[in-house]
């Protein structure tokens, strides 16, 4: 398994961000408008799920720690602040797979179930996620054959 994911048990050292600022408490308050909650429950998902399904494949350890510490933040500063407080229930009891895409992917799948389950929604079929959050941006192969996904010209520091 690898070292960064949160099952393997291992130490994460992710310096300066340590302790209270990735596991401290909601930071937004509770978020009363059940049409809002709604609206950005889905935007917020389509965020999720399509940043893993564009996660590297074979991520670097650093690419695995910065996936890992977006997550804890997101967990913290989602901004309804009572759903940010289940999503960090569920991080403890299903530690984020970081290792890959799809072990990503498939996590994410599986977190977005539990909180259906809850809200008492259908559950989705985790075996399509490849497919369901393919966003279009298709230019990865081409880039990649020249200058490497990584250095993509909006990656590139001014
Ligand atoms: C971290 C988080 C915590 C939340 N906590 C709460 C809460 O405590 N209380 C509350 O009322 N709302 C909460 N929400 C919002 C809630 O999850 C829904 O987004 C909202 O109720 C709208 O639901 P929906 O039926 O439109 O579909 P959503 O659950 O928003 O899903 C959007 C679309 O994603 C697809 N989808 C569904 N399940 C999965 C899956 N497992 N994997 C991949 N794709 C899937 C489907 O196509 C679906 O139409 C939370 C949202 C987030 C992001």
């Amino acid at each position: 398994m690898h070292e960064a994911d949160g099952a393997s048990g291992g130490v994460v050292d992710f310096g300066a961000l340590s302790g209270n600022i990735l596991e401290g408490g909601s930071i937004a308050p509770k978020l009363e408008n059940a049409t809002i909650k709604a609206e950005l429950g889905r935007a917020s998902w389509k965020l999720f799920h399509t940043m893993m399904a564009r996660f590297p494949e074979k991520p670097t350890e650093e690419d695995s720690l910065a996936l890992k510490a977006y997550i804890q933040l997101f967990a913290r500063l989602y901004p309804c602040g009572d759903c940010a407080s289940h999503f960090r229930e569920l991080l403890k009891k299903f530690p984020p797979q970081i290792s890959s895409r799809n072990s990503a992917a498939g996590w994410a799948c599986h977190v977005h179930n539990q909180v259906n389950e809850r809200l008492k929604k259908p559950l989705f079929d985790c075996n399509n996620i490849g497919d369901f959050y393919d966003c279009g941006c298709g230019d990865e192969k081409k880039a990649a054959g020249k200058a490497g996904a990584r250095d993509l010209a909006l990656d590139k520091k001014e």
